[in-house]
């Protein structure tokens, strides 16, 4: 392990590039000495938001020309800050967190390798992370995706073509649309352990689990507050399977073939217009 003090580095120019460095979520305890150092020597920091970075840097005691920086800029300005990382120092930072996760960064670090600037990578704060490890959900396999599409259809597609992956899916959320997405989550085939990370790292920080119903519930009582990772065990050993003909025909003795099409498509994932089409030529003989 490299025990550098970050002071004892102080007087020592760094060597010309890119470093990507992560900060705090929300504790500004979880800085790294490493992202303290290198943003010590950094020669500029290229950021999301500069009153955002600003802030940080003031309470670290640092200060350091910063220049806004996010991948929709005009390809000509991303070329200038990678020209400039010939001779310069550039540490790139977002607003919270790893840059490139859900945030700008993948552009100019793909620049940058492309032009054989030397890329240094300084791990550190993760929501996705943070989330994953306080949930107690299955981590050996884990699937990152995220922010879900905002539109009913698109959130639905998406969680169909995630939701047989055998692994806790990580998503990024939003206060005001935790509850649709808990209700979508609801619909996905198998039994699911969901939990909502809330405000990680944070005073008020929490993090429930229970089914999509069960915190959809809880979550339509209080309305949740601050920031969000919303994660969705695998689907359980439960998750039943078989012919949907067979399935659509047990359902029809006892529901309509509205219901029966809705309960056999939250069971198997299919699609729930293609079983009631399927359910009322059932029904017809
Ligand atoms: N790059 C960041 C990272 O490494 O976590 C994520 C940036 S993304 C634009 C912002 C989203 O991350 C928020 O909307 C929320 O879903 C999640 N997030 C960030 N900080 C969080 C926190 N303290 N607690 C829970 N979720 C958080």
């Amino acid at each position: 392990m490299d025990t550098q003090s970050p002071e004892s580095n102080l007087s020592i120019p760094l060597e010309p590039g890119l470093y990507i460095v992560a900060t705090p979520i929300g504790n500004l305890g979880d800085i790294t000495l490493r992202a303290v150092d290198i943003l010590r020597r950094c020669d500029r920091v290229a950021c999301e938001d500069t009153r955002v970075t600003g802030k940080l840097l003031k309470h670290l005691g640092i200060s350091r020309p910063l220049h806004r920086y996010d991948d929709h800029a005009p390809p000509r300005a991303r070329e200038q800050l990678v020209g400039a990382m010939r001779s310069e120092a550039v540490a790139l930072v977002s607003d919270a967190g790893t840059p490139l996760v859900s945030d700008p960064g993948y552009r100019l670090a793909r620049d940058a390798r492309e032009a054989g600037i030397a890329v240094t990578t300084l791990p550190g704060p993760c929501a996705a992370i943070a989330g994953l490890t306080l949930s107690g959900l299955p981590n050996d396999r884990f699937l990152f995706a995220g922010f879900l599409p905002a539109k009913e259809k698109a959130r639905a597609d998406v969680l169909v073509e995630l939701g047989s992956i055998d692994a806790t899916l990580v998503f990024y959320e939003t206060g005001p649309r935790l509850l649709k997405s808990l209700w979508a989550i609801g619909e996905l085939p198998g039994d699911r352990e969901v939990a909502v990370a809330r405000e990680l790292t944070k005073l008020h920080e929490e993090c429930r689990t229970g089914s999509a119903a069960e915190l959809a519930e809880y979550y339509e009582a209080h309305p949740p507050k601050g920031e969000i990772v919303l994660l969705v065990g695998p689907p359980g050993e439960a998750a039943p399977t078989g012919d949907p003909d067979q399935l659509l025909r047990e359902a029809l003795e006892t529901l309509k073939p509205s219901q029966a099409a809705a309960q056999v498509a939250k069971a198997t994932g299919l699609d729930r217009k293609a079983l009631y089409a399927r359910a009322m030529e059932l029904k017809a003989g």
